[in-house]
């Protein structure tokens, strides 16, 4: 029998490369790295790697099936909401189980996304779509406030601003149009790069949950609660931390809406990642923030581990081979991670207190992943993280207890 060969669409941004690869080894498996640049993995021999553009489907679904030829492959794997899209047209191509590419699709562009949960019926913001051409003048007065403007096809946070009022609009209207007209912008939004999506903005406590959809049934695979408040204009991620505390009941809620978003959007198979914030009191309500066709990004996968061990890059692996994953249960005890926020713009000179942070009882890994030459950007426009705190604990108050205090024992200097 040969060796199983999976293919990986790895982005040259990705924080995720090493999981993947190293998830592959562990399981005998040879990964295939797609990327749409080859200089960075020049070791690389040519059937471990593909050159493909992330931003033409169709064209490397093509590129694929000639790989294929040489080299067959069992798997196809995405780490974000670009690649997936990709992923799903080449698993097409190839007839290898996957999510139907105009699901991915739904699933990567925000006005669509809503579009198919309206449809579904699944509890969401209200919302309406501009373009970057509009009079904001014009659009602010028939609006409500406070709400949530931001890109379609962006993540992390980027471009995604509250507004409070109609002045306010005229000026962050302006601003995301002249963001959304970078050549940067211009190149990754293509036909929907000046779509503005206005939404009701939703007040309440906001989590997220990663889960495996095999067949169109969805299995949680953990829901993790984002302790700091997210009330804007901006939104940073900070931390997250699984398991959740919320009731037995409320958490049922979250995974039955997103169950029902996965259906309405028509993801079927393969990890989604999920946003919801709760809303009112008794009863509380979930109302979907965001579903996405991929799992959790950043590295703030490692706080996940399964049976005994096993990371979710190799979960997520075994299942796109077709392995049974069902009886792979999250470990017992809370995990966590702080996605460090960026004080302030500019260059990462020198960090302080890392092993005063990694001596905190409960820390397991403080990893700074922002490249001294690389100019860091706030939020709105920013897209990356100075780094990740880790943190394990027998219950979900000490790890982020933890957290905070190995955050509060670093220190940055920026120039
Ligand atoms: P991205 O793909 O960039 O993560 P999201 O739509 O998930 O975009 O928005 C990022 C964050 O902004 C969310 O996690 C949430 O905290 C906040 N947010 C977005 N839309 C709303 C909304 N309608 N109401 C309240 N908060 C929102
Ligand atoms: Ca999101």
């Amino acid at each position: 029998m040969r060796v199983e060969r999976v293919l990986l669409l790895l982005p040259t941004s990705t924080y995720r490369t090493r999981d993947f690869l190293q998830a592959a080894e562990s399981l005998g498996v040879e990964a295939v790295v797609g990327s749409e640049e080859t200089s960075t993995l020049e070791s690389y021999q040519p059937e471990r790697l593909l050159t493909l553009d992330f931003l033409d489907p169709a064209g490397a679904a093509s590129s694929a099936v000639r790989f294929h030829a040489r080299c067959p492959l069992d798997a196809v794997i995405a780490v974000d909401e670009e690649t997936a899209v990709v992923a799903a047209a080449i698993a097409e191509a190839l007839g290898l189980p996957h999510n139907p590419p105009a699901a991915a699709s739904r699933a990567r562009l925000k006005h669509r996304m809503r579009e198919a949960l309206a449809a579904g019926g699944v509890p969401q913001p209200s919302f309406t779509l501009a373009r970057t051409g509009d009079d904001p003048r014009l659009l602010a007065r028939g609006l409500t406030y406070p709400l949530v403007l931001k890109p379609v096809f962006l993540s992390g946070s980027r471009g995604v601003v509250r507004v409070d009022d109609r002045e306010s609009f005229v000026r962050r209207f302006d601003w995301l149009s002249g963001f959304l007209a970078t050549p940067e912008m211009r190149a990754h939004g293509g036909d929907e790069g000046d779509s503005v999506l206005i939404e009701e903005y939703v007040d309440g406590r906001e989590v997220a949950l990663e889960g495996l959809l095999t067949d169109g049934r969805l299995r949680p695979l953990a829901i993790f609660d984002k302790p700091d408040p997210l009330v804007g204009p901006f939104f940073e991620e900070t931390i997250y931390v699984t398991p959740s505390r919320l009731p037995e009941a409320v958490q049922k809620e979250i995974a039955r809406v997103s169950a029902d978003a996965a259906r309405a959007i028509g993801l079927r198979h393969g990890p989604i990642h999920a946003e919801l914030r709760l809303r009112g009191e008794s009863p509380v309500a979930p109302v979907m923030i965001e579903i996405a066709g991929r799992s959790i990004g950043g590295l703030c996968s490692r706080t996940l581990r399964f049976g005994l061990g096993i990371s979710l890059e190799e979960l997520l692996l075994r299942h796109a081979l077709g392995r049974e994953v069902e009886e792979l249960a999250r470990e017992a005890g809370a995990s966590g991670v702080m996605m460090i926020p960026i004080p302030k713009g500019g260059k990462l000179k020198e960090t302080r207190g890392l092993e005063e942070a990694r001596a905190v009882s409960g820390i397991e890994e403080v990893t700074i992943t922002a490249h001294p030459e690389k100019t860091l950007v706030l939020l709105p426009e920013g897209s990356s993280y100075l780094g990740f705190i880790f943190a394990r604990a027998a219950d979900p108050e000490s790890v982020e207890r933890a957290l905070r205090e190995a955050h509060a024992r670093l220190s940055f200097e920026i120039r």
